[in-house]
């Protein structure tokens, strides 16, 4: 069903998780990856190593240093030979609840939330989008969350910053589109990766399980199909897209 073969990719976050998921994909079926990873180089060379194919490469990015995003996209676009498809992966969950914080931590989360899950992304929209209108071509998918419509409770910069990164996706669909540039969001409810360990190691794992039908959470793979069915060619009309996967755990 897939074939991405020829195409250049630029995923954030891409050492880990849904973003590993979603570069092994790409990778399987024929795309030349450049991933960014944060802290965690060796993961990055590891995965880089590990893939189908031999055009693949990893940048290290702070996708919350704005002075950051534009030389690591053109160091990709360098390495690559050009874009194509823009994967904005990268995010940060962190817990601060209202009445258990003091004010420098509630000001400090929501600064780092904001500015990873939101400016960031938006940042690499600017530059991939500028790329892309000289292409008169591209994709960008960024990875919302069920948070951005159903809440998060003690995390409400994450859900903040989710339903900013669906509004910015919308209001960025409709701007781009005279250029054929097309963005797009996949929106995960609870998958199984290291941002979810703990919690679902925990005495709530089962209630999380218990909130979808299927009483499982998701799995990368899961999440990554989604991410390739709306990069794929032919899926162009789905612009201004938000796809839920949420095991029907919230349905809107
Ligand atoms: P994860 O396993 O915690 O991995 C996070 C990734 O983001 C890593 O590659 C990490 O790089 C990178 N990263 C963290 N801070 C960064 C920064 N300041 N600059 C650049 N990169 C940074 O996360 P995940 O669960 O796969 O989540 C991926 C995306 O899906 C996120 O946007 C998340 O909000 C969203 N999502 C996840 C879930 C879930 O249940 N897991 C649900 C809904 C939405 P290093 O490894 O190098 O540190």
């Amino acid at each position: 069903m897939f074939d991405f073969r020829g195409k250049k990719v630029f995923i954030t976050g891409g050492t880990r998780g849904i973003g590993k998921a979603v570069s092994e994909k790409f990778a399987k079926h024929g795309a030349d990856i450049a991933i960014t990873y944060f802290k965690e180089k060796i993961l990055a060379k590891n995965l880089i190593n590990s893939l189908s194919g031999s055009n693949h490469n990893c940048f290290q990015l702070d996708i919350s240093d704005k002075d950051q995003v534009q030389n690591t996209i053109d160091d990709a676009i360098s390495f690559l030979g050009g874009l194509d498809i823009v994967i904005n992966n990268a995010g940060i969950f962190i817990d601060h609840p209202i009445f258990e914080v003091t004010y420098d931590d509630w000001q400090d989360s929501w600064h780092s939330t904001l500015e990873t899950n939101l400016i960031g992304p938006a940042n690499v929209c600017y530059f991939a989008g500028s790329y892309f209108k000289k292409k008169k071509k591209g994709k960008i998918i960024n990875i919302s969350s069920r948070g951005a419509n159903r809440g998060e409770p003690t995390a409400p910069a994450y859900g903040a910053s989710k339903a900013g990164l669906n509004a910015l996706s919308q209001s960025l669909a409709i701007a781009l589109a005279p250029y054929n540039i097309f963005v797009g969001v996949v929106a995960p409810g609870f998958v199984e990766t290291d941002m979810t360990a703990e919690i679902l190691s925990s005495s709530k794992g089962d209630i999380i399980k218990s909130q979808s039908p299927l009483n499982r959470v998701g799995q990368p793979e899961e999440i990554a199909n989604a991410v390739m069915m709306m990069a794929m060619d032919g899926m162009e009309y789905a612009t201004g897209s938000i796809i839920d996967l949420n095991g029907a755990s919230y349905l809107r």
